[in-house]
């Protein structure tokens, strides 16, 4: 077999696998993006997606844009934040980060509030910033990939109604594993990718955002001509279309993902997420392995592992490639530190527990290798 036609079980935070019923999606039919097939395509995907997230049409809408998570990142950074707005980037580990690196090319005026990865953000910090220097957007993370730790949303959300600051959420890993109420947290962009938990593949970005915000875009500068959310909400509300060609194969896909969430129930889905998540980190304790953070702050998308003692991470992956399993190392500061997880997309139970038997054996082997 071709070494790229074999099939993993993906463990990792992105790709995921998906159902053969959204694999198949994929190849259903050859249809033009400037034709009603695609219009009515789109307008399915935008029903079903603020369906899934309980919002109104009437306040909030939504633009899928080609490209990776990033790509609706980037596309919310150069748009909606006008070249002389404050920006108050909080960098709660490499994503958070990634957030200021971007604001930092399009906006002068971003401060990167960095964080120590292993500690939890400190509010009483983040209100005397938004006090004493006016920021006019906040952007954070909701799912800090890099650690597998949640960060307060809905906190940060209050103390930005307070101070009259627009909040920029990148929901990438946590949309539909983790639970996350727009409109309770008071957010005015988010972002998230079809490659996560929704469980699709990758290569699509949803932007959801306030209708009147939307509306505002197009007095804006258009400053990233591809990603532009004012022309992506324009094509959109005028033509039921997207402003370049389309990758139709995957808006196919993320429509039935996004069918499926509703079929089982979106509520549903979370806790079963959670019950992922919780079986795994039961049987890693098991095992004597320690999680990287305490269990009250951690995601339902993935699980930050410290590396068993004496055992570097290309050695554990090489073990678990040859076993099927396909997970993630640390960045950064968690370089060779800790191992990650995902129980998001179409993996269950079974397949987490068929993962901690082989980290238990691969585990077992290298202790006797280098015993021997
Ligand atoms: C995966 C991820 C992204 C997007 O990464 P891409 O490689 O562009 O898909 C952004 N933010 C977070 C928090 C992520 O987990």
């Amino acid at each position: 077999m071709d070494d790229y036609a074999k099939c993993y079980r993906l463990m990792c935070p992105g790709p995921v696998n998906v159902s053969k019923r959204v694999f198949n999606a994929m190849i259903s039919s050859e249809i033009g993006h400037r034709e009603r097939e695609f219009s009515n395509l789109l307008s399915a995907i935008r029903r079903n997606c603020l369906e899934v997230m309980n919002l109104s049409e009437k306040e909030y809408s939504l633009v899928v844009i080609s490209g990776s998570g990033s790509a609706g990142n980037e596309a919310v950074i150069c748009s909606a934040i006008q070249p002389q707005d404050r920006v108050l980037s909080l960098a709660t580990g490499e994503f958070g980060q990634r957030l200021g690196q971007i604001s930092s090319i399009y906006n002068p005026n971003t401060t990167i509030h960095k964080q120590d990865w292993a500690t939890p953000l400190d509010l009483a910090k983040v209100e005397q910033m938004l006090k004493e220097d006016h920021y006019d957007w906040v952007t954070m993370v909701h799912n800090e990939t890099s650690t597998g730790e949640l960060q307060p949303v809905y906190e940060v959300g209050q103390l930005c109604k307070k101070y009259g600051t627009k909040l920029f959420v990148d929901a990438v890993s946590s949309f539909m594993a983790d639970p996350l109420d727009l409109k309770a947290c008071n957010i005015t962009f988010m972002n998230t990718s079809s490659g996560k938990a929704i469980g699709m593949g990758p290569g699509l970005a949803l932007v959801v955002g306030r209708v009147d915000e939307f509306e505002k875009l197009s007095t804006y500068p258009v400053r990233n001509y591809y990603l532009s959310l004012a022309r992506h909400y324009d094509f959109y509300k005028n033509k039921l279309q997207t402003p370049n060609t389309p990758a139709i194969s995957l808006f196919f896909a993320l429509n039935e993902a996004l069918k499926i969430i509703i079929e089982e129930g979106a509520q549903n889905r979370l806790q079963y997420q959670a019950l992922k998540a919780r079986t795994l980190r039961a049987a890693i304790e098991k095992l004597g392995l320690r999680i990287y953070r305490p269990s009250h702050v951690l995601s339902n998308a993935v699980t930050t592992i410290c590396l068993p003692e004496h055992m570097d991470f290309d050695t554990l992956r090489q073990a678990l490639r040859e076993r099927g399993f396909i997970v993630y190392g640390g960045k950064g500061p968690l370089a060779n530190k800790i191992f990650q997880i995902s129980t998001m997309g179409y993996v269950d139970c079974s397949d987490i527990n068929d993962l901690v038997e082989a980290i238990h054996e691969a585990i077992c082997e290298s202790v006797n290798t280098s015993v021997a």
